[in-house]
């Protein structure tokens, strides 16, 4: 029978105390992995994700971490080399949205979006591949969307940052093949969490009418993938793109 066996890896979960972070975390941890997860501003979620993780019997720790800082990437992927003795596994999670036409988009609210979700991606690979090249192993996985594949109303700054990580993906996939660290991307379509709970009724039923499966996906639906991309078994796969929209693309 084919097994995900994480077992022995260290992993880094960016935006792993809520949502579809928390679930890779746990499902990590489940796989046999010990966990560090970053977070922006909300400890207790963090502190709840790491106890999950702990009732798997794994070891876990959170950072409060500013992924769009890269000081504050610096010391914290220090500190968990330090922690935990070498870094596995990767995976650039931690997202925000600021929506808004064009016209009214401020920059504040472009740069934003950009920092977190694209330049974070870019500082967590940087300082955390090191670690990788010295044990000649290494799983990125970069939580990007569909909309980076299609385009969304309102969302320049979102879809920008979602396409820029597919870019950086395959970049970093090139990059380090050759110390044998594969680079992909996960894109989800509509996943209930609290990022999709603020969407109006009018919206979310927008989405829902274009998924095939004719239901939101669930944060286990990309942890399941995030997972597989993670073991032995993805060993042959980089710089790929893997949709998890349940149809949303087609619809
Ligand atoms: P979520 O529930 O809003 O959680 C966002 C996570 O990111 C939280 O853990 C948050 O930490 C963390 N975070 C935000 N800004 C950060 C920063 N500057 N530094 C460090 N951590 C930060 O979002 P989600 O729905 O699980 O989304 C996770 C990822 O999937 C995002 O990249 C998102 O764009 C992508 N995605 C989601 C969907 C969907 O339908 N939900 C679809 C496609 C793609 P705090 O808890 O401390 O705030």
């Amino acid at each position: 029978m084919l097994k995900i066996d994480l077992s022995g890896l260290k992993a880094v979960v960016s935006g792993g105390s809520r949502g579809i972070g928390r679930a890779i975390a746990v499902t990590f941890a489940d796989c046999g992995a010990d966990v560090a997860i970053l977070y922006a501003h909300n400890k207790d979620a963090a502190e709840e994700t790491v106890k999950l993780i702990q009732e798997k019997k794994r070891k876990a720790s959170a950072f409060k971490c500013n992924v769009a800082s890269e000081d504050d990437v610096v010391h914290t992927v220090e500190d968990i080399a330090k922690e935990y003795g070498r870094i596995d596994i990767l995976v650039n999670n931690a997202g925000i949205t600021r929506d808004g036409l064009i016209m009214r988009m401020s920059h504040d609210d472009w740069e934003s979006v950009l920092n977190t979700n694209l330049t974070g991606a870019f500082f967590l690979t940087k300082h955390a591949v090191k670690y990788m090249i010295k044990n000649r192993f290494g799983r990125i996985i970069n939580i990007s969307s569909i909309v980076g594949l299609t385009g969304n109303l309102g969302q320049a700054n979102y879809v920008s940052s979602k396409a820029g990580l597919i870019g950086l993906t395959k970049v970093t996939a090139i990059e380090y093949a050759s110390r044998n660290i594969t680079a992909n991307v996960v894109a989800p379509g509509f996943i209930e969490t609290d990022m999709t709970k603020k969407l109006s009724q009018k919206v979310k039923e927008g989405f829902l009418k274009k998924v095939l499966k004719k239901a939101p996906g669930e944060p286990q639906d990309i942890a399941n993938v995030a997972a597989f991309l993670a073991s032995p078994l993805a060993s042959y796969i980089t710089g790929a793109t893997i949709i998890v929209d349940g149809g949303l693309s087609l619809g």
